[in-house]
């Protein structure tokens, strides 16, 4: 018998592991220096966390969700968002105590189970980050700006970041009594599925993927235009900040989110060169979701964003160039070279250098192969001759160009060239 991956899901190789790795590397230090700390939770969670908060009509619990009852009889679900788990613990650890504004990121795994294609795993990985406490709309705006600027610092083009607001829950009420009204006469040409939401929840029909629907939608009534006064402002003034933050949106009235704890800001940030899975990043208010899970009523917005997406859309040259440390290759020739090789290698990474050797005692030729095959920019060589000379040679391999320094100044020389 032959055992393959279960599908919808996939092996990271170690030619991938490292991309993976400089990117998530990369994401890590930009929340960080946004101030936002880290926050891990269980894979798995009760069933009920996610019934109650995203909502048992939405198609992440009614279809997707890989859930068990344990021996013990608890109702069990691997994660398939993250929210819900942190505000879980939010509370639980009653962390609004600590500071009224708590800023978390995650990066972790997620499991769906949805039809697997490009794009769209059963398995895959997502960054977000929360911000709980504010109900300002510049705390919109900062995480929008995040979320958006981390794309571009990736080095992703050709995005698009759309943005609505769904209101509070009041006018809420109002546009989806306007929006059944609107959708009646032509209620028996929908799918079943918006059939059912019709009844249970008409806005979730905007999830729609399919042809007619969203032609038909086009014409419905726009949730911005019942807005209440406050909620208007709020949505202004997102608007205003953004601008000043220099972040490009586009206004997008069908954008209300597939989940129930939304309120007000909502945004996804797409990409034009994914297909159909286009989505990069998705995010908004749930300035109600604290309150629906037992806690105290507390404002909140965040976003989380695909991984492997972004990979998808990640080209390798901006990888290299945005985000890849430079390479050293130490090539060493015959047996004496080898404690000074060593001696230089652990001398490297303590001064945190990218540095590799050749463990395989190669010919000069096939070490200078390996160094460009792992696309270093700098060999040094260190043969019989420079040793007694206590040199070694440095070659750039961007230029060719190569000279001799002392052994004792090459960190210092490799650190002067940044
Ligand atoms: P959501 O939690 O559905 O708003 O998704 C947020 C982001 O996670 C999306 O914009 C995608 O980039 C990513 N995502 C969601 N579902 C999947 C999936 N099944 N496979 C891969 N990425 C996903």
């Amino acid at each position: 018998m032959e055992f393959r991956s279960i599908k919808g899901t996939y092996d990271v190789l170690p030619n991938d592991a490292d991309r993976w790795q400089r990117v998530e590397t990369h994401v890590r230090g930009f929340i960080t220096r946004a101030g936002y700390s880290e926050i891990r939770t269980p894979a798995f969670e009760k069933t009920e966390l996610f019934t109650l908060s995203v909502g048992e009509d939405s198609d992440v619990v009614s279809k997707e969700m890989y859930s068990w009852t344990d021996q013990g009889g608890t109702d069990l679900t691997l994660k398939p968002e993250y929210t819900a788990s942190v505000m879980r613990s939010y509370i639980q650890h009653n962390l609004g105590a600590q500071s009224p504004l708590t800023k978390l990121y995650y990066l972790d795994n997620l499991f769906r189970r949805e039809r697997p294609q490009k794009g769209r795993y059963r398995q895959f990985r997502q960054y977000g980050i929360e911000a709980i406490g504010s109900p300002h709309p510049e705390q919109d705006a900062e995480i929008i700006a995040i979320a958006y600027e981390l794309l571009i610092e990736l080095g992703i083009k050709d995005i698009t970041l759309k943005l609505n607001s769904i209101g509070s829950p009041e006018c809420r009420n109002e546009y989806r009594q306007a929006l059944k009204d609107f959708l009646q006469p032509h209620l028996d040409k929908l799918s079943e599925i918006s059939r059912k939401r019709f009844d249970s929840n008409p806005l979730r029909i905007f999830d729609t993927k399919i042809d007619f629907e969203i032609a038909l939608l086009q014409d419905a009534p726009t949730i911005t235009s019942f807005l209440t006064p406050d909620d208007a402002n709020h949505f202004n003034e997102v608007q205003t900040y953004l601008e000043v933050l220099g972040v490009p949106f586009t206004l997008d009235t069908a954008l209300v989110r597939g989940l129930d704890y939304y309120t007000r800001t909502t945004f996804e940030i797409i990409s034009g060169n994914l297909g159909a899975q286009d989505a990069l990043c998705g995010g908004g208010r749930y300035d109600k979701l604290v309150e629906t899970l037992g806690g105290k009523p507390t404002p909140a917005v965040g976003f989380a964003a695909g991984l492997e997406r972004i990979l998808i859309a990640m080209n390798e040259v901006d990888i290299d160039q945005k985000i890849q440390a430079d390479k050293i290759y130490l090539i060493g020739l015959g047996d004496a070279v080898r404690p000074t090789m060593l001696k230089i290698l652990g001398e490297a990474r303590k001064a945190g250098l990218n540095m590799e050797f050749d463990s395989l005692r190669r010919s000069v030729k096939s070490q200078m192969r390996e160094a460009n095959k792992i696309g270093a920019s700098l060999a040094i060589i260190l043969g019989d001759k420079e040793l007694k000379d206590k040199s070694v040679q440095i070659k750039d391999l961007k230029n060719g160009q190569q000279e001799s320094i002392s052994i004792d100044s090459i960190i210092s020389y490799i650190q002067g060239l940044n």
